[in-house]
């Protein structure tokens, strides 16, 4: 013991320790969120801020085509994977076009 009241450093039970790395893919963490961001495809020109600045990388890039009301054509459209999602807002912020939405979350 390091102290009377203290352990040391190393007499800590471990914590903390991610033993498979990229595990987090493989849980449910969008279940917090309070707010939701929806993607207006018709606003959106796809420059693609939003996947990356996403820091929990909840943006998929998808191969569908969309055609906006004014005539625009992309070869791909973004989605956003709710099961991952926090809710932070960042995208929301970040488009330059505010081509997302926030709403509140209804469960
Ligand atoms: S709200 Fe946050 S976590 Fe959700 S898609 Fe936007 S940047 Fe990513
Ligand atoms: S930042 Fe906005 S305009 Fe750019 S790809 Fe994302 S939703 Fe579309």
């Amino acid at each position: 013991m390091a102290s009377k009241e203290l352990p040391a450093w190393n007499e800590l039970p471990a914590g903390g320790i991610i033993i498979e790395p990229g595990n987090s893919e493989e849980r449910y963490t969008g279940d917090w969120r309070v707010f939701r961001p929806v993607i207006n495809q018709d606003k959106c020109i796809r420059c693609l801020l939003c996947w990356v600045y996403c820091p929990d990388s909840a943006f998929d890039i998808v191969e569908e085509p969309y055609e906006t009301s004014t005539g625009r054509k992309y070869k791909f459209s973004l989605k956003i994977d709710y099961y991952h999602c926090k809710g932070c807002g960042i995208c929301v912020e970040e488009c330059p076009v505010n081509a997302i939405d926030f709403v509140e979350e209804v469960k």
